[in-house]
Formats: structure tokens, sequence, C-alpha cells
């Protein structure tokens, strides 16, 4: 982080210095007291578990030189040193009011990755594919959240050329709130699917909470959607920018003659007269939508499709994220990472183009869906049977739903487990899985199914 003073930061923020100068520096800002080094200003926030105003004490004794309170004990605590201390109504507002301040100061252009699914998967990507030309910031993991951008953002230098970030959301005003720090000039929407249906109840309504993102652009700003998404395509008659669409059926970036096996997806890119042919080492239909979402930033930015095809050819996902695991006598398709009845199914479809002698797959509850969760995993209990998967193992109290639904349309009873939790789950593959086993392990974030995935690593 470029260093900053005191006086900007109470200038960027509604609030007040109660002690200390304003001449002090600082050269990061950390919301953890216990990551915190010497020379930072420490923001305190509330979490789910605690309130960081507890640790301002801690963070101070670890070296902030500056600190942000929304509590007068703090202030009384810090009034006989030489602490900069700024008394503000709302730390978390202020954090935001910094992360802008401090966005403002790089005249960079910002693209913003949203949507249901892949969002981190395509934001990496095109972080991959910028980098053949440009000095790239990206979203580090899955920071795409109030906390996880502003922090984000604290990373930009002077050397960078361009950022990459991603925003999620489970509510309406998340995104708007992101996109008034971030002030992206590129936006792109992976999907419209089910996820976060619970709080927002229609995909209408998600595909509203997205399109924040976008409220505000005009002609100067640019809009990448899949062109296959039956709820992406109404944007272009709402919102201005210019366009890139991309697809398999429809779209002006497309990809055609798709071959997909074990090593990945290829498939020929085309975009007006170009045609070039483009490999992925991973698999998934999905991830051929995810590195043409790339392709079109790239274009925009002038990267050369050469470029992009070598960038796209040594793509690796993030841990977990349909990481196909070669144990020798059996193979993992390690998507433990989360689930959602989207990306459920493109994970079964995954399962269901790879060759193997068995097919098994290992599915855990898919949450924050409310009342549609049962319905959900019903549905994809059908499709499991559609996929033609031999072997099912479910583990949590919707996934048996899912299984319910298998034996329903027909599957055979002796090929389906119920198991109440991960435990039961790693005893009853321990008794059936066979050499030769293509396993695919996947459930929401909460059933921590990597447990699952480490156990059969194990085994094997
Ligand atoms: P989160 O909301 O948890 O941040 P995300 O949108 O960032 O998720 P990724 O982490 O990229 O998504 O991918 C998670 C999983 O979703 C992948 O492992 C894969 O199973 C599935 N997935 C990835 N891309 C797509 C896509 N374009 N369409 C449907 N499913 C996808
Ligand atoms: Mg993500």
């Amino acid at each position: 982080m470029m260093e900053l003073l005191v006086k900007e930061l109470i200038n960027a923020v509604e609030g007040k210095l109660v002690n200390g100068n304003t001449n002090v520096k600082i050269t990061g800002i950390s919301t953890d007291s216990r990551k915190i080094t010497k020379g930072e200003l420490f923001v305190p926030l509330k979490g789910e578990r605690f309130d960081g105003e507890d640790f301002v004490k801690d963070a101070v004794s670890s070296g902030a030189v500056a600190v942000i309170t929304a509590d007068l004990r703090n202030v009384e605590l810090l009034k006989d040193t030489t602490v900069a201390v700024i008394y503000v109504k709302d730390t978390l507002t202020a954090f935001h009011e910094i992360a802008a301040y401090y966005r403002k100061k790089f005249d960079i252009p910002f693209i913003a990755v949203t949507g249901s699914s892949g969002k981190t998967t395509t934001k990496d990507m095109i972080a991959e594919v910028l980098s053949k030309k440009y000095a790239v910031l990206k979203t580090g993991g899955n920071f795409n959240n109030e906390i996880g951008l502003p922090l984000t953002i604290f990373r930009l230098e002077s050397y960078h050329q361009i950022a990459v970030v991603e925003m999620g959301m489970s509510g309406i005003g998340e995104i708007k709130r992101l996109k008034e720090i971030a002030k992206p000039q590129v936006a792109v929407f992976t999907n419209i699917g089910v996820a976060h249906i619970e709080k927002l109840g229609s995909r209408e309504n998600i595909l509203k909470a997205k399109a924040e993102l976008i409220e505000d652009f005009g002609e100067n700003n640019v809009i990448v959607l899949n062109a296959d998404d039956d709820m992406l395509v109404r944007l272009p008659q709402t919102y201005r920018g210019k366009y890139y669409k991309y697809g398999i059926t429809n779209g002006d970036v497309k990809a055609y003659n798709i071959e997909k096996d074990e090593r990945g997806v290829r498939y020929v890119l085309k975009v007006r007269e170009l045609e070039k042919r483009v490999e992925l080492s991973i698999p998934g239909m999905h991830n051929v939508y995810n590195s043409l979402a790339a392709i079109c930033v790239g274009l925009e930015f002038g990267v050369s499709v050469e470029d992009m095809a070598d960038a796209l050819r040594e793509f690796k996902p993030e841990k977990m994220r349909l990481n196909i695991i070669d144990g020798g006598k059996i193979k993992i398709i390690d998507d433990a990472y989360n689930a959602n009845p989207d990306s459920m199914k493109a994970a079964l479809t995954v399962l269901r183009d790879l060759d193997s002698k068995r097919k098994v797959a290992v599915l855990g509850d898919m949450l924050e869906l409310g009342e549609y969760s049962k319905e959900a995993h019903k549905d994809i209990g059908k499709f499991v049977l559609e996929c033609g998967i031999d072997v099912l193992v479910t583990s949590g109290n919707f996934a048996k739903y899912i299984a319910e639904e298998a034996k329903i349309c027909g599957m055979n009873s002796s090929n389906i487990f119920i198991c109440k939790n991960n435990e039961e789950a790693n005893k009853v593959l321990d008794s059936i899985i066979k050499e030769g086993d293509l396993i695919l392990v996947k459930g929401s974030r909460g059933m921590k199914m990597e447990q699952i995935v480490h156990h059969l690593q194990e085994r094997v």
C-alpha cells in the first residue's frame, strides 16, 4: 500500500481527530489486530463472534500508529498516547470511505466480476489474460464482500495498471455499496442462477441486485455478459454501455467445435472473422463460458488472441474447485469449495462427461436456499440419474432429498447411500470404493466436504 497521512484519512471519513496529530504516516491498514504490523492503521470491525473494538489495545501494542473507533472507551484508553485516534459513527462505513478515497488515487480501470457461479474462476482467468500485457491487481481468493473488496483495494501499488475484483452479494444494496467503492469501468456478469434466492425471492430480484453494478454506467462503460443466460440478455434494454456478449448458442464472442476429455476442454473461438483454437487444462463446459468472459475483457484491452490462448492453456483454478486428483487407483473430482444448484449441475456434468469404470457422486447439502431447499435438492436427484451416475452418496439433512428423488426416478437403491454427516459418508466410502472409480465430492461451504476429499486421498 502507498503511504497515507492521517490528514487524508480525516478528509476521507466523516469523523474527528480526537488524539494524536494529522501528520502521522500510515503504511498499511488492517482490521485484524493479530496481523497488524508497525506503522499501520487499525480499523476495528464487528464480526460474527468478536467485536474489533475490544482489541484496539492489542493493535496499538503491536505497532498501530492510528486507530479508527466508534467506541468512546477506546478514545479514553488512548488519550495519553501518541496514537492518532479518529472517532467515527460507524467503523465499517469509515473503512469503505477510506477504500473509496484510496482507489481514487489510482487512475486505472477496474473490472468487476459478479454473477451466481463462476465469479472467482472468471476473475482469475481475466487476471491471467490481462497479465500478458499489464501489471494486474486482482482479488485474492474469494475476498468479494464489503470487507474483502476494501482489503483488495489497499493492496494497490503505483505500478498496477489495471485491477480485477470479484463482487459477491446476498441481498439488495450490497453490490451498490461495492461498486461505489471500486468505481468499475467494466462489469462482467457470469450468470443468474438461484444462489441466495432465500433472501431475494426470485431470479428477477437476483438480476436486479446484481445490476446495481451498472446502474450509473454510460457510453464509456463496458458490459460483458453471458448471452446464453435468459436473464442477463435483458440487461441491454435497460443499461447503457458497450456490450460484449459471449456464449455457445448465442452471442458475438462464441465457442464452437467443443471437445472435452480428462485433460480439459478445447474449442474454436470465433469473433467476427477471427477464429482461434483455445485449450483449457481444466474440465467443464462452464469453464468454456468463464474463459469466453475473460476473452471479452482481453479483447477490450487489446490483448492478442495468441496471448490469451497461451494464458488460458496454463490456467489452473484455485484449490477445491473442480480439481481432478489422480490417486492412481481412483480419481477424485474435488469441488468441495461450495455448491448451489447451478454449480452442482455443472460439476455433475463434468462427472458425466469423463470416462471411467464407475462414476460416484458424493454430495452434501446446498445451503441458503430457504423454501426452495427441498425442491432444489430433489431436482439434483433427477439430474444425478440423467447424468448416468452409478453410485450416489449423500451427506446431510437436505442432501438426503437428492437420494430420495434419485430412488423415485428409478436409481437402484443398492447404489444409494444416505449419510447423516461426512464421518458416516467416509465409512460408507471405505466399504464401497473400487479401483477405477471416478468420485465427485461437492457441497456447500458449511458442509466441509473437504473432509471427505482428504479421507479419500489418505486411502489411496
Ligand atoms: P462464490 O459465490 O462462492 O464466490 P463463485 O461464483 O466465485 O462462488 P467459483 O469459485 O468460480 O464461483 O466456482 C465455484 C464452483 O461453481 C466451481 O467449482 C464449479 O463447480 C461451479 N462453476 C464455476 N463456473 C461456473 C459457471 N460459469 N456456471 C456454473 N457453475 C460454475
Ligand atoms: Mg468466489
